[in-house]
């Protein structure tokens, strides 16, 4: 960390912050300016820490110069992760459809998106059980019905099963369910994230609608300190002016996350854009940006789904995505 101090700071107001960065274990490499100087800060330092370093009222300001993602981040660990969940692999090359209704609502209703999605060649099976509503008179899902019923579709069609948490209460209901999912309202319920870290358990982990990718990475760090190195992101649209969307879907966070960390990325075109005619253009641009995977919400009748139904894509439709991202996948990767 940089620290560089207001002009005219007084010698022995320096000396006894040099003295106590020291204290704190710091190595302190001072350079003198004609006007200023400047610290140079090597060791271990907590956000808070620096915080208060910044607070002094000699100190002009604090820059970090290694990024706080300590097991995220791609510079520990160059190589791709490859999160497996049960015999699918996602990253490193591995790339993920995840699919099904945005919630189960009936036997009948998921098994017929279960057999659809199989059928077309979606990996994983989604269905939420456990909804946050942005309304509280709003379908709240099934619950505990909802899982046994994806339970059953998964026993049916061989789909492993994808189901959103919203509270570590809920955990013995999910001892049984492949990839748990940390919803975009969740990202920051940091006693759950603490609670997924203890799991040996993928966790999806959606990134919040008004939420930063330092933030995004922060709370994987929260699961990954835990020492559940199972984290896989996902890309599902921010909160930006724009009307014609739910939510402006934020493809560029696709290259950067990679940049950023070794995580394997996917990306939600559903709930980003709201809308079932956008969800197949934004699969294929995720798919072509290096996305590893996509989830999709979809459903034999969107007409009559009990949630999101205005972005709901029919299972012939998806069909004819799915063939359109392996397509697009493989002109992206020759
Ligand atoms: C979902 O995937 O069902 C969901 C609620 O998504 P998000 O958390 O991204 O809004
Ligand atoms: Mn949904």
């Amino acid at each position: 960390m940089i620290v560089v101090l207001r002009p005219g700071t007084p010698e022995a107001e320096k000396q006894k912050l040099i003295a106590s960065l020291e204290e704190n274990a710091l190595r302190v490499d001072v350079s003198e300016g004609v006007h200023q100087t400047v610290l140079c800060l090597v060791g271990d330092l907590t956000p808070s820490y620096a915080d208060r370093i910044a607070a002094l009222g000699c100190v002009e300001s604090v820059t970090r110069v290694t990024k706080p993602f300590r097991l995220s981040g791609r510079r520990e660990h160059p190589e791709d992760t490859v999160v497996e969940i049960g015999s699918v692999k996602v990253g490193g090359g591995h790339f993920v459809m995840i699919a099904g209704p945005c919630s189960v609502e009936s036997e009948e209703q998921i098994l017929a998106a279960a057999r659809a999605v199989k059928a077309a060649g979606a990996d994983l099976l989604r269905g939420g059980a456990f909804k946050p509503r942005t309304s509280p008179y709003d379908f709240p899902g099934l619950g505990a019905e909802g899982l046994a019923l994806l339970k059953l579709a998964r026993a049916e069609t061989g789909l492993p099963i994808v189901s959103e948490i919203t509270s570590e209460a809920q955990l013995p209901l999910f001892e049984d369910v492949d990839l748990l999912q940390v919803g975009a309202r969740s990202m920051q319920n940091y006693d759950l994230l603490r609670e997924l870290g203890r799991l040996d358990k993928p966790v999806l982990l959606k990134r919040g609608f008004s939420s930063t990718l330092h933030e995004l990475l922060m709370s994987a760090e929260y699961i990954l300190s835990g020492g559940n190195e199972r984290v896989i992101l996902c890309e599902r649209g921010i909160r930006t002016f724009s009307d014609s969307t739910r939510n402006t879907l934020d493809l560029s966070a696709v290259p950067a996350l990679h940049e950023l960390s070794h995580l394997p990325v996917i990306v939600d075109p559903s709930h980003a854009t709201g809308r079932a005619a956008l969800v197949g253009p934004m699969a294929l641009a995720a798919a072509a940006c290096g996305a590893d995977g996509l989830m999709i919400e979809v459903h034999a009748e969107p007409g009559a789904s009990l949630s999101d139904a205005a972005q709901a894509v029919d299972c012939d439709s998806f069909a004819a995505l799915a063939r359109r991202v392996r397509a697009v996948r493989e002109a992206a990767l020759s």
